[in-house]
């Protein structure tokens, strides 16, 4: 899990959202996940605190969009929850989470709901984006840092999505592998080798450095793996593009 965008804080540890809550000492609202909603979340007050209630899909959802959902409640919850007395920048903000949100919900998520592709190997057989082949710059990382050890699944994500992230899908004999997804954003001519390298490179440790800790107090991206993770040789000039260029091609890519 790895991505671009400047609402994130990208020294996480844990990955639920009571963690990302904790971690933020975030106290005026909670999350609630209600199995019933499937398209769409809110938030409301109760009393003295705000409770944002989410799909409880996104219980599954990457690091990065629950930490978009938690911006969202964020933003609201300073103006009380009115739009209108939002600054502008706010707005924007806003509307970006909303739309990735949307993507998520509409895409992805059907891939966490099912966890289950009949055959990745005709699904997924098809690598290549606009600028570079995912399966190219895989095994040249591979052959690099993991002695060409790790095999997975590999897809972009949707266009203009900004999520990246490492799953767990079963085939039709019961059979695991990895898939790892890459977000839309780096599926763009104006992209450099070194910044999809530097998102491959991080998925690819996550099949390298499983989670430690239990399910409620899962740690994803561990002393061990932020460690490995400044091996890559372009680490900084990665971190450097995402701060800088990544949210430029995002907006170019939203409305052109
Ligand atoms: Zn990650």
């Amino acid at each position: 899990m790895q991505t671009t965008l400047p609402f994130i804080n990208t020294d996480h540890s844990c990955d639920s959202f009571e963690m990302i809550l904790f971690n933020r000492n975030e106290k005026r609202f909670t999350v609630e996940l209600n199995s019933r909603m499937t398209k769409s979340w809110r938030i409301t007050k109760r009393g003295s605190i705000y409770i944002a209630s989410v799909p409880a899909l996104f219980n599954d959802a990457p690091f990065e969009t629950k930490c978009a959902m938690i911006r969202w409640a964020e933003i609201l919850v300073s103006s009380h929850l009115s739009r209108s007395k939002l600054k502008q920048e706010c707005r924007t903000e806003l509307s970006d989470i909303e739309k990735e949100l949307w993507t998520f919900l509409k895409g992805d998520a059907e891939l966490i709901r099912m966890r289950q592709v009949h055959q990745p190997d005709k699904h997924f057989r098809h690598t290549f984006g606009l600028k570079f082949d995912l399966k190219v710059q895989f095994d040249q990382l591979n052959d690099r840092y993991f002695e060409d050890q790790l095999k997975s699944f590999l897809r972009w994500g949707q266009h203009g999505s900004r999520t990246s992230y490492h799953t767990i899908i079963t085939d039709e004999s019961k059979e695991q592998h990895h898939l790892i997804t890459i977000a839309g954003l780096y599926n763009h001519p104006a992209t450099p080798e070194f910044a999809l390298n530097g998102v491959l490179y991080h998925e690819m440790l996550h099949i390298a450095y499983p989670p430690k800790g239990g399910i409620i107090r899962r740690n994803v991206h561990h002393r061990e793996f932020r460690q490995r993770e400044k091996e890559f040789h372009h680490f900084d000039k990665w971190q450097t593009w995402l701060r800088t260029d990544a949210a430029k091609l995002l907006r170019q890519m939203r409305h052109g």
